[in-house]
């Protein structure tokens, strides 16, 4: 029997998402959607048919028809409408960020801990793509020694107007504060971030590009450029300087071309397509673990981590200063 799948938030993923449960993925199907904006997710729902569209995300939850959530709603909305999931007891896949502060995802944690069993899943595809999980692999047989330093890059062509500073952090830089830590298998214990000469195509609320500078236990150092209106494509680079070599994340492939004079490849321009394939195979797996009645992929406490690093990484935009991060200890229910 296929799980039935209720959506909240029929944006730019929430779109990718439903035609991913209810056309591409095995064992999955949506029956009902919300968003804020009822209009939008009405057209979303007739592009398939059988989908209902309820007027409220509750409705949603409480639709007797939905096995599990999806919540795509912006990130601002994700902490109630996730505390909401819990209290039905219905598992939850819920898009980065979880919350969008510390406070807000420990809220979270609590909840789960105090209904007694894994319900959430929050959306950190990249430890589902090949590439990150080819370079895990490289780290973790010891090919290149011990891992010193981590050279990586956040970029995107653009962002709307409504993207202002702190979003390279929890809105962007969390996708990095997650999946290093992951590849690392370590801790984060300080960030700092440094503004450089601001790109002329960026404005008033939006410093860009940012270094950040993430320390681990291990006194492991990741340097990683955010620059969120690099004009030229989307574009994620990590190289991993170990004690006896070098691992670097694969490029996207792409066709090298010989013409007009020139030797080139493709550089993608869409954050759909570059990881399209981890998002598939993210969204099987929480298909395939939430039948099981299990949780399989990143967890609320993954969630919650995350929180805390980006809160610090927030508050180091604003002090300009190295701010500590305490990793809080990990409760037996996550083990
Ligand atoms: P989006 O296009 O703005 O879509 C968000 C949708 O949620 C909009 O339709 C918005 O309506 C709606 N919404 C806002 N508040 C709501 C509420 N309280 N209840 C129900 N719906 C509500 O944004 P998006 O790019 O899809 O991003 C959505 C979330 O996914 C964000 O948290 C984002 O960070 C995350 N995301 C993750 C990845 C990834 O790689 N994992 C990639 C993209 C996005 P209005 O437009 O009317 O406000």
């Amino acid at each position: 029997m296929a799980l039935k799948v209720g959506v909240i938030g029929t944006g730019a993923i929430g779109q990718e998402h439903i035609r991913r449960l209810h056309t591409k993925l095995n064992g999955s199907t949506v029956v009902a959607l919300n968003d804020i904006n009822l209009e939008g997710a009405q057209k979303v729902a007739d592009t398939y048919g059988g989908i209902t569209v309820h007027k409220t995300y509750q409705d949603v939850i409480d639709d007797p028809s939905v096995d599990a959530l999806v919540i795509t709603s912006w990130g601002p909305a994700h902490e109630e409408q996730v505390l909401a999931a819990i209290k039905a007891g219905k598992p939850v896949f819920v898009e980065k960020p979880m919350a969008t502060t510390a406070e807000g995802a420990k809220r979270i944690v609590d909840a789960e801990i105090a209904f007694g069993k894994k319900l959430v899943q929050v959306g950190f595809m990249r430890r589902y793509d090949a590439g990150y999980k080819l370079l895990k692999d490289v780290i973790d047989a010891g090919k290149i020694g011990d891992p010193l330093v981590l050279h990586c890059a956040h970029r995107n062509p653009t962002v709307p107007e409504a993207y202002v500073t702190y979003m390279a952090i929890n809105d962007t830089a969390i996708h990095e504060i997650d999946v290093l830590h992951w590849l690392i298998d370590d801790e984060w214990t300080s960030a700092q971030v440094i503004m450089p000469k601001a790109t002329r195509n960026t404005h008033a609320k939006l410093k860009d590009p940012q270094i950040l500078i993430l320390t681990s236990q291990k006194g492991i150092r990741v340097v990683l450029e955010i620059f969120v209106n690099c004009q030229y494509g989307y574009d994620i680079q990590c190289e991993v300087v170990g004690e006896t070599g070098i691992a670097k994340l694969p490029e996207p492939m792409s066709i090298q071309m010989r013409s007009e004079e020139k030797l080139s490849n493709t550089i993608l321009n869409d954050w759909k397509v570059r990881f399209i394939e981890s998002y598939d195979v993210e969204l099987q797996d929480w298909i395939d673990s939430t039948v099981k009645g299990e949780v399989n992929g990143p967890t609320a406490w993954d969630g919650y981590l995350a929180s805390v690093t980006s809160d610090a990484c927030v508050k180091a935009q604003e002090t300009g200063a190295i701010e500590p991060i305490v990793t809080p200890t990990r409760p037996a229910f996550y083990n």
